[in-house]
């Protein structure tokens, strides 16, 4: 077995590939498109590419493929393979720098929300060479971009790397007002800590809800849950530990930084979290990881379930988006620093986060915004639907002070004033009463905490950048026209605490006092469901936004929202649909055999004894043809509600449709179904139980 340090990185053609596999100049060349975002013309991507692809020929790649993000689902390739004919029906293996550079694709079966028209189908993917190329298993994967022939971006990296752009040039105006020059760009960086289930491979395979949507759409809680909490970091099994060895290599291989993996709270719930990086790769890599996760497990017999919930009554998964600003020099903008003019500045960037957040709490929270996140958010197990700040007491109380021009703790007597104090070191945040805030400050870093396990990172990054990137506009434009800087700046950090802090919450997000105090007191916003918060995304303060800082055109935006709204509604018909296939075919029919054994029972005792008691069979087919009868009505509502939401034409309404009516009958089908669950002998149940599934594995 080879040394980690030998192997990690050993499938990216990345910084070490490159300066040996290039002749210098290139390298230099290419390195500036990396680093600066230089133009890069054809005769080095020429090079680059054939580079490219002899390493990756030498490690046995056979094909290549541009690798992207599109608007829905995890992630998209088309592979083509490196032959190319030579005469005598001999092959070379061949790639060209257009190649690498520029792929085309008919993409017309990926969401486009109308950017498309059908007769032009084609879009385009563009190499992004932030992002490094990688091998997965004999394909050398091209990190791209994806674009409408108009240019419209038709994925979720293109909005990313716009957003990364805009927070550097406003971040920059700032860090001059500060008198930085040595910096020559600011960066996000993320660590995304994922959440997930492992089953076993069988049962799994037995499961249709699971098959065709990620998640049970029935199924009793069995005796034990997650009661005793004997999971959270507990003894892993060997099969998972097998499965968790093996995915750390991997990954590994392909230079991401997996660094710690343990059990979570609920029985079959694990969690994996990177060092951090870049945003544009830590969203890469956070895409790559979901995909090695379900092919690796595939591997060792299991599956793994990225749904945001896969089982009811037991805790769904999430993904924490660990986020901070820093400069190419290495200095973190959220980290308070050792000098009270350091600290000045941190608070300006703490501010700017703060007033993000409360000026588009509604973009962060539909940035997670999933049919299957809508099952977490809320529900006492995830942050609320309501988006606040946690910064903990001690930074809560500096604010404070600053605000009220107050001394900030009893004992100074002094004013808490900028540039004339330092701040003390915050401690790391290791409680776990903070762990109910959706948006927290744990020491150096926000964490995000309401995006959902299936998500991929860059909305959210994406929101979070641009809102940040627009405080600090605001910021810089006020002052740079100053005539005091000094005074201007502390005068605007108090404005910014003053107007903003009712986003700031350091209680227990969990309880509903909370909600109350958030919505009716503070006036914050309350967006349940996904369909109560997509129509944001094209609200015109929020359209405005995005133009001003390039994000997303009007018209990109709107395609967002349209596809967003259409994709929720799409899930949700898929449940309905495979929850009546399942009622229907296994559990109707399951549940009335066993009455008819149980009351063929009755006529048997009788027969051989007439005056024999039977109450428990004769109580036992009245309790399941009660049951029955529930469960065949509760179906044919759950059929002519889709009959009805069908001739729903506008995609908002129809979204809302599903979520008033249509889940309400899948509830009542399932309440009745997994009743009937737990009182029919098992081997005539249809498929594995939640015991099954979430013991199973071992
Ligand atoms: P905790 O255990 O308190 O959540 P960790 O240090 O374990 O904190 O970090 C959790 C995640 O946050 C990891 O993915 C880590 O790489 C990431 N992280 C740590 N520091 C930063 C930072 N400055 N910016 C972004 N992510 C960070
Ligand atoms: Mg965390």
């Amino acid at each position: 077995m080879k040394q980690l340090s030998e192997y990690f990185g050993c499938m990216v053609f990345g910084d070490s590939a490159m300066r040996s596999r290039l002749p210098a100049e290139t390298y230099r060349s290419l390195r500036e498109t990396i680093d600066e975002g230089k133009r890069l013309d054809l005769t080095v991507a020429n090079i680059v590419a054939n580079a490219m692809k002899d390493w990756a020929v030498e490690k046995g790649a056979t094909h290549y493929t541009h690798w992207f993000q599109p608007l829905t689902g995890i992630s998209a390739e088309k592979h083509d393979s490196f032959i190319s004919p030579v005469g005598d029906g001999k092959i070379i293996m061949e790639f060209s720098g257009k190649e690498l550079v520029r792929g085309e694709s008919d993409a017309s079966s990926f969401p486009s929300g109308g950017l498309r028209a059908t007769f032009e189908a084609r879009g385009y993917t563009a190499w992004d060479p932030t992002s490094y190329a990688f091998i997965k298993g004999k394909t050398l994967c091209i990190p791209t971009a994806f674009c409408s022939y108009g240019g419209e971006a038709l994925d979720r990296k293109t909005p990313l790397l716009r957003s990364m752009e805009a927070i550097n040039r406003q971040a920059m105006r700032i860090l001059k007002l500060f008198g930085h020059d040595d910096v020559k760009c600011v960066n996000t960086s993320v660590g995304a800590e994922q959440e997930y289930f492992l089953v076993d491979r069988e049962m799994y395979n037995k499961r249709k809800d699971l098959i065709y949507t990620g998640r049970t759409l029935f199924g009793s809680n069995p005796p034990k849950g997650q009661q005793l909490e004997d999971h959270y970091f507990g003894t892993i099994k060997p099969r998972v530990a097998a499965f968790m060895t093996e995915l750390d290599e991997e990954l590994w291989k392909l230079g991401i930084l997996a660094k710690t993996e343990h059990n979570e709270a609920a029985p079959a719930q694990h969690e994996l979290a990177p060092i951090y990086s870049t945003t544009n790769i830590a969203a890469d890599h956070n895409q790559l990881t979901m995909e090695i996760m379900q092919q690796l497990a595939a591997k060792h017999g299991l599956v793994c379930l990225l749904h945001e919930k896969p089982f009811k009554g037991v805790n769904g998964s999430g993904k924490h988006n660990n986020w901070s600003m820093s400069t190419n020099t290495g200095v973190n903008l959220l980290s308070p620093g050792e000098t009270p003019y350091e600290n000045a500045q941190f608070l300006l960037i703490l501010c700017a986060v703060i007033q993000a957040v409360d000026d588009y709490q509604d973009l962060l929270r539909l940035s997670v915004a999933t049919a299957g996140n809508d099952h977490r958010l809320g529900a006492n197990e995830a942050p609320p639907a309501v988006v606040s700040v946690f910064l903990g007491d001690e930074l809560t109380a500096i604010l404070d002070a600053i605000e009220k021009d107050e001394p900030y703790n009893a004992l100074e007597k002094t004013q808490m004033k900028l540039g004339v104090h330092v701040l003390p070191r915050f401690p790391k945040d290791t409680t776990d009463r903070n762990r109910t805030s959706p948006f927290a400050f744990t020491g150096n870093k926000f964490e995000f905490r309401m995006l959902g396990s299936s998500n991929g990172i860059s909305c959210a990054n994406i929101m979070l950048n641009t809102t940040v990137a627009e405080s600090l506009r605001q910021y810089a434009d006020k002052l740079e026209a100053a005539e005091d800087f000094n005074t201007a700046l502390h005068e605007l950090i108090r404005s910014v605490i003053r107007e903003h802090k009712r986003i700031i919450f350091n209680g227990n997000g969990y309880d509903d006092a909370w909600i109350e105090e958030a919505t009716e007191k503070r006036g914050l916003l309350n967006l349940p469901t996904t369909p109560d918060c997509l129509p944001y995304l094209i609200k015109q303060k929020n359209i405005e936004l995005f133009e001003r800082h390039r994000i997303y055109s009007a018209t990109e935006a709107k395609a967002r929202y349209e596809i967003l709204l259409d994709n929720y509604c799409k899930i949700l018909n898929i449940e309905a649909r495979t929850m009546l296939e399942m009622a229907k075919r296994q559990i109707l029919p399951a549940v009335s055999a066993y009455t008819a054994d149980v009351a063929r029972a009755v006529t048997e005792k009788k027969a051989a004894m007439p005056q024999i008691d039977c109450t428990y069979e004769q109580e036992r087919i009245s309790e399941l043809s009660e049951l029955t009868a529930k469960m065949h009505s509760s179906v044919k509502e759950l059929e002519e509600a889709m009959q009805r939401v069908k001739s729903i034409v506008d995609v908002a309404q129809l979204s809302c449709a599903y979520r008033d009516e249509v889940i309400l009958c899948m509830n009542s089908l399932r309440t009745a179904a997994d009743k009937a669950e737990t009182i029919t002998a098992e081997k005539y149940w249809p498929y594995p139980s939640y015991g099954d599934l979430l013991f199973g594995v071992r």
